[in-house]
């Protein structure tokens, strides 16, 4: 296993796309590394420029001590999973996770006893004769992961893997890969868009957003003091409301924010013109009318069970509630809004966190 550096690495694609600006990141030895982006904000790509699937336009790649920029994929000893399972349609599950060692001209007993391992690891001895198109969904997947574990590589890329399975698979496996990661003490990076996968998964999380990283921390860190508004608006599921406000002094009054049809009280002294609240949806109350920070519109009402969501008007700009239960609000209902001062984000215009 070894550590995986990025320096200064770019990526623009043909036609100008610029997909990766300038990123600095370090994947320590063994750990396991979540990459969470909106889509199109450069994850794959990081993932193909360490696999040497995608050559970058500057910086480099190092895996442990050495600099693979431009070597060949097959000579940096990667192994990356794919959304789609990329298993050989011809070949048998246990052909299929012995074709690395194969390819390497590993002797037969030691590929015999490897792909046994990596099958039992990956729970598919009893399928390792069948032919892939007649495996479950899952079960491919599975089937891919034990032909990247039989390699025992250096790292493992990991581009969405269990974004295709069902939702009770996707916890089943999600358990797995950690299992795994923790029996091999492998270095992982696992790219997702997923919010629980990230949290849940992620020993450190590195938040993209239009090809540059923008925070990397524990997912408390990330959660609980977002790096910017961008990190704060995708980490969460929903994500956190940021409404475009103003900072007022109230003289002895203190100071607020006027935000749509919210005047909320802030700790903050100093800050005058225009700013951005960040409220997280668990932390907005509703109350009477004319009872709390200001007055809005029920516009949607998502019972889920377990929490209700509700999305309302906030004298134009959108805010999220998140009620535990089933929450007595209709649609077209107007109600006040509570917020906890203490959980406030404040931002200043162009998205920068405010002590
Ligand atoms: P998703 O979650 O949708 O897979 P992503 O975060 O993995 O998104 P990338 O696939 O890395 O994003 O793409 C980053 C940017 O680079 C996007 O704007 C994409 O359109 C662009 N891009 C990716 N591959 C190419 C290519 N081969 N040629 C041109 N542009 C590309």
């Amino acid at each position: 296993m070894a550590s995986v550096a990025l320096r200064r690495l770019s990526k623009v694609f043909d036609g100008g796309i610029q997909a990766l600006s300038d990123l600095d990141l370090d994947v320590r030895d063994g750990e396991l590394l979540v990459l969470l982006g909106p889509s199109g904000s450069g994850k794959t790509t990081i993932l193909r420029c360490i696999a040497g699937l995608e050559e970058p336009s500057s910086g480099d790649v190092v895996i442990g001590e050495r600099v693979v920029t431009h070597d060949a994929p097959g000579a940096r000893d990667v192994a990356m999973v794919f959304q789609t399972p990329a298993l050989y349609p011809h070949l048998s599950v246990r052909e299929n996770i012995a074709f690395p060692l194969d390819m390497r001209g590993v002797a037969d007993a030691q590929v015999a006893r490897r792909v046994a391992e990596a099958a039992a690891r990956l729970a598919i001895a009893s399928v390792l004769d069948r032919m892939p198109d007649q495996l479950a969904e899952g079960e491919r997947q599975r089937a891919a992961l034990a032909r990247a574990v039989v390699r025992a590589p250096q790292a493992f890329l990991f581009d969405e893997p269990l974004s295709r399975l069902d939702a009770n698979l996707r916890i089943e496996l999600r358990a797995e890969l950690l299992a795994l990661h923790r029996a091999l003490g492998a270095t992982m990076i696992y790219v997702t868009h997923d919010q629980t996968e990230a949290m849940t998964m992620g020993q450190r999380i590195a938040v993209l957003h239009e090809g540059r990283l923008r925070q990397v921390g524990t997912p408390e860190d990330v959660y609980l003091r977002p790096a910017d508004v961008h990190v704060a608006r995708f980490v969460g599921a929903p994500g956190m409301n940021v409404l475009q406000g103003r900072g007022r002094g109230m003289g002895e009054g203190g100071r607020v924010v006027e935000a749509g049809s919210l005047t909320i009280p802030i700790e903050l002294n100093t800050y005058e013109g225009e700013l951005q609240v960040g409220i997280r949806p668990e932390n907005v109350g509703l109350c009477a009318v004319d009872r709390g920070v200001g007055n809005v519109d029920v516009l949607v009402v998502e019972p889920l069970g377990s929490e209700t969501l509700v999305l309302l008007n906030a004298g134009g700009q959108r805010l999220v509630a998140r009620l535990p239960g089933f929450a007595d609000v209709r649609v077209g209902m107007r109600v006040g809004v509570n917020v906890d001062r203490r959980r406030l984000h404040l931002f200043d215009a162009a998205g920068a966190p405010l002590a």
